[in-house]
């Protein structure tokens, strides 16, 4: 792999740009791996990295059925934070976030990380005392977040009406060091780097089946053909259930689309991430000027990877009346992922009945921010079975009753 490096930029400008070589290796499936991953999104693929560089190992393969990041990771609206209200989650998703500060130059590819910072609005009482009661325990948790003043909002965002007749501002809860990074840049940049560590990144390779001996896993069927494994993770997000129906246990999640929209492009008039829960509504600006606006979620499970056109409705009816101006702007595109939703709204990640088959799933609309994270505690439970940021989060919680109650935290917000 040629590292990038200003100096390597000037270096290939002498011939043109023509010695680059591919960003990744394309692959083709071996008979057999220590590892098998399925899903090349940002969780299947930073599972893969992590297992290689704090593990040693490196004979892995990452199966996807369509084009690597090319599910919920390539298609979400960026947020990153850790502002969670239980211990375990603000853990992994400060973690998730720390590691984000620094993974452009982990991975040598630009993330574009951007850690403008993240207002949750409260725009009702139970919001108010929601927000507050979250501040005090970031504060107990070492995470760096305020309950900020009407006022202050209005100076970190002076596009907004803190006086909407339904909806008014009644404060925030602020995290400075949240804010965002390039979506499907995550994905190309662990690919590059677990490529260049001697993985095989397989796509178009569906997984059809997951072939067991008793109780333990041998390997997978793949379109591509069988594939041995000694290990396997299941990290598809909206298909958790299938692929675990395919190794043979239940899961409890339900998949729904979840949708966002971009307007066309303005000058920079918005320099934070704004989250407005209670009208189920989210916006940020990208660096091309676009309006970036994230809604709620279908009230179906399905697996249409689109999402209906009265949820885009609905979001902006209720945005315009905290942002008037984007009530002047045209919209540009749409688009849907489906989300993989628990009942405490917070992720699984665990060893499952079957022996040697382990699952990250369940981080519905929240996960792109826990993508290193997440990659972490994972490549450690599959490494050495034991992963200390995962332990809170695995399947047996929902049979014991301990369940990770993050509703107001991650419900409708990202
Ligand atoms: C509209 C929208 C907005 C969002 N906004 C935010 C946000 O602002 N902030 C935030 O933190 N999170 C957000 N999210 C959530 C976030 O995108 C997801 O939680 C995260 O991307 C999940 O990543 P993943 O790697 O687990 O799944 P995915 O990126 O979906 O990857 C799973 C992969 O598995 C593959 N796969 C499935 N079945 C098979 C099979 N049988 N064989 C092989 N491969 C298979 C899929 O093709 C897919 O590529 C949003 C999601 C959506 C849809």
């Amino acid at each position: 792999m040629k590292r990038y490096s200003a100096f390597a930029v000037a270096r290939e400008a002498l011939s043109d740009h023509t010695g680059w070589g591919r960003a990744w290796r394309k692959a083709e499936p071996k008979r057999r791996y220590d590892v098998v991953i399925v899903g090349a999104g940002g969780h299947g693929l930073a599972t893969a990295y992590y297992l290689g560089k704090n593990f040693g190992i490196t004979n892995v393969a990452v199966l996807e059925k369509g084009w690597l990041g090319g599910g919920n990771t390539g298609r979400n609206t960026t947020i990153i934070r850790s502002n969670y209200l239980q211990d375990s989650s603000a853990a992994i998703f400060e973690k998730s976030r720390a590691l984000y500060e620094g993974l452009s130059q982990d991975l040598n590819y630009t993330v574009m990380f951007s850690p403008r910072g993240v207002i949750m609005l409260a725009q009702t009482e139970h919001e108010v005392r929601g927000y507050q009661r979250t501040a005090h325990a970031n504060a107990l948790q070492g995470v760096t977040t305020e309950w900020i003043t009407p006022q202050r909002v209005k100076e970190l965002v002076p596009i907004i009406n803190l006086s909407g007749p339904r909806y008014p501002v009644l404060g925030g809860l602020w995290q400075a060091r949240g804010g965002t990074a390039r979506h499907d840049a995550v994905a190309w940049g662990y690919a590059r780097a677990c490529s260049a560590m001697g993985m095989d990144i397989i796509q178009q390779c569906e997984v059809t089946g997951v072939r067991r001996d008793g109780d333990k896993v041998t390997g997978v069927d793949t379109t591509r053909g069988a594939i041995d494994c000694d290990k396997l993770g299941l990290v598809v997000a909206g298909h958790s259930g299938s692929l675990a129906q395919m190794a043979g246990f239940r899961l409890p999640i339900e998949s729904v689309a979840l949708q966002a929209l971009v307007s066309e492009p303005v000058k920079p008039c918005m320099d934070v991430v704004v989250m407005a829960n209670t009208v189920h509504g989210y916006m940020s600006q990208s660096d091309k000027g676009e309006m970036v606006i994230g809604g709620g979620t279908d009230g179906f499970n399905n697996y249409t990877q689109r999402g209906s056109f009265h949820h885009v409705e609905e979001t902006v009816r209720a945005l315009i009346e905290t942002f008037p101006m984007i009530s002047r702007l045209k919209m540009l595109r749409q688009w849907g992922g489906i989300v993989d939703m628990t009942g405490d709204r917070s992720p699984i990640i665990s060893q499952t009945p079957v022996e040697g088959v382990f699952i990250n799933c369940g981080w519905g609309t929240g996960g792109f921010k826990a993508i290193p994270g997440s990659g972490w505690a994972m490549a450690e439970l599959m490494a050495r079975g034991h992963s200390p940021l995962a332990e809170d989060f695995t399947l047996d919680r929902f049979t014991e009753g301990r369940f990770i109650d993050e509703s107001v935290a991650a419900g409708v917000a990202h």
